[in-house]
């Protein structure tokens, strides 16, 4: 790693005017700086630059942080290379420590294996051709980095003349051992894929066979590693990410190939799940600048399977887009490849929303002409409309209605969604408590009162903003969540006076919301009740003197 002692020269030396001046207009705006978005498409600018607490902030896509993070964030960096990149523009010698020149050893054995690749790829006729008679022009190729992966004995006599031992290869996943004991590389006579992360660190390969041969995985990615884990990520998606901020959208296919080959007919937004069904570890990646999400998925019942689930988890989760389903056996790539790319887009233009898809695909699973079937299809569609918000239900009672042909009144809803909605919603649609807001904000301004206050409050009395307290608590002061409050001038930080008066205050609140559930408590006997709420009494007393009494939970 780069030893901390020399980023915190850095970090002195930077100012997050100057930094983010290099690469936006920025006007005054009071105390702050204002500039257009340069993550998300805005026409009036939301994006704040505060000289005095060194951060910026964005309200409308929540992109926030210090001079590196922007850095990191514009120019598609991880936190190594950015770091790098301002010291050598503001003159700071960096010192390095020995692990960091582990890390640094991983990525270039990976590089030098990619371009080692990239060599092949010219050098093996069969592999280029088959590129090119997908329709893959030389500047794709070039773009996604595609490359071949030669028989295996080459690959291995490669990598041991570049001094990559057994150990670092297998850990890396380009070296394989098979249950005899025999030592191969992974990918061999495949076409490659490298694949990057959203900041465009190279961690492992996708592989395709182009020959008939048969007992071996037509597709197959790097296993899981210390660096690689497919189902966080999305092949395409450092390429993509600046037309998905940009445009406020995101295609998502099956295949690499149909990535790049939609890349190359425009849709610079597209990008593709590893082989693996879209899951909740993809959903921090799809959030980012709060892109609407286009699943185009194959027509065959796998793709219409995957599709489904796909739609009614980010349904579920309130995200918001719809899903293309090509007909059966065609995909982009072949699209593309037509000259079909109006078509396509005509197609991304309407795709079907999530949840008029979820409820035609369930009842398309029934014969709804026999009233049994019926039956079951609006139970099984009810119990899907259950996991979304109380207002989609009810925007969609009467859409299931007319599909199902069944009146209102059989359809019976408002179940309270599953609890994951509540942690997954938009947090500015969450009601303000601007007393817990200017605590937070004081503490944010003043570290060292974090210490005093561990033992006198607890996340417990804060209503509305407990995730924000247990971020502060947690140090985690570059949490977007923390940035959006920091910057806001119409929260203000407390003396300490009042800073004290205004823990007491909800010190009291939560006491009291503790006495009225006391009576509603079935596990407690009449004893043990009147005890607690002695105690409960006792503390309230002391509080309403003006005595600091350290939270306690007596339920
Ligand atoms: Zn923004």
């Amino acid at each position: 790693m780069i030893e901390q002692e020399s980023i915190e020269t850095l970090k002195n030396r930077l100012d997050i005017v100057d930094v983010v001046g290099r690469y936006l207009e920025l006007k005054k705006s009071g105390a702050n700086f204002k500039a257009n978005c340069p993550f998300h498409d805005e026409n009036s600018p939301s994006f704040v630059i505060s000289p005095s607490k060194q951060i910026y902030h964005c309200f409308g896509c929540g992109a926030g942080g210090d001079s590196i993070k922007f850095v990191m964030e514009y120019e598609n960096l991880n936190y190594p290379e950015a770091i790098e990149k301002l010291a050598s523009e503001y003159n700071v010698q960096l010192r390095h420590t020995k692990g960091d020149r582990d890390n640094y050893h991983d990525k270039k054995i990976l590089d030098n294996y990619n371009l080692f690749f990239r060599k092949q790829l010219t050098l093996f006729g069969p592999a280029k051709e088959y590129f090119l008679s997908r329709g893959v022009y030389e500047s794709s190729i070039e773009k996604f980095e595609l490359g071949y992966a030669p028989h295996s004995q080459e690959s291995l006599q490669y990598l041991n003349q570049s001094g990559v031992s057994m150990k670092e290869g297998l850990e890396l996943g380009i070296i394989a051992k098979s249950d005899d004991g025999r030592v191969y590389a992974r990918f061999s006579k495949r076409i490659t894929f490298p694949v990057f992360t959203a900041g465009g660190k190279l961690v492992g390969f996708g592989g395709r066979i182009i020959d008939q041969r048969e007992n071996v995985g037509k597709y197959i990615n790097s296993p899981t590693t210390k660096i690689f884990d497919k189902s966080t990520l999305l092949y395409g998606y450092h390429k993509a990410k600046t037309t998905i901020m940009k445009k406020g959208e995101i295609i998502i296919v099956e295949g690499n190939l149909d990535v790049i080959m939609l890349h190359q007919a425009g849709f610079t937004n597209a990008v593709a799940t590893l082989g693996t069904a879209l899951t909740q570890k993809h959903i921090p990646l799809l959030k980012r600048g709060d892109p609407k999400i286009i699943l185009a998925y194959d027509g065959d019942s796998a793709g219409i399977t995957a599709a489904f689930k796909a739609a009614s988890m980010l349904s579920h989760l309130g995200m918001h887009g719809g899903v293309v389903i090509f007909a059966k056996g065609i995909d982009p790539a072949d699209m593309v490849k037509e000259g079909k790319s109006e078509e396509l887009k005509k197609l991304f233009a309407k795709p079907k929303g999530f949840i008029e898809f979820c409820l035609e695909h369930i009842i398309s699973q029934f014969d709804t002409h026999n009233p049994i079937h019926k039956e079951q299809a609006l139970k099984e569609a009810v119990t899907y409309l259950n996991t979304l918000s109380p207002m989609l239900q009810d925007e969609y009672k009467g859409y299931l209605s007319a599909i199902l042909s069944v009146q209102e009144r059989h359809i019976h809803l408002h179940q309270a969604p599953q609890q994951t909605m509540q942690t997954t919603q938009n947090p500015t649609r969450r009601h303000e408590d601007i007393a817990e807001l200017s605590i937070i904000k004081t503490l944010l301004s003043n570290p060292r009162m974090i210490d005093r206050i561990l033992n006198v409050i607890s996340s417990d009395i804060f209503q509305n903003h407990k995730q924000e307290l247990d971020l502060v608590i947690g140090n985690e002061i570059e949490h977007p969540l923390l940035a959006g409050i920091n910057i806001r001038d119409d929260i203000k930080e407390y003396e300490d006076e009042e800073f004290t008066r205004q823990i007491i205050f909800l010190l009291r609140r939560y006491y009291n919301n503790e006495l009225r559930k006391i009576n509603s408590i079935t596990t407690l006997s009449l004893n043990e009740k009147s005890f607690i709420i002695r105690k409960i009494r006792e503390v309230l007393n002391r509080l309403q003197r003006g005595e600091l009494v350290p939270y306690e939970n007596f339920l």
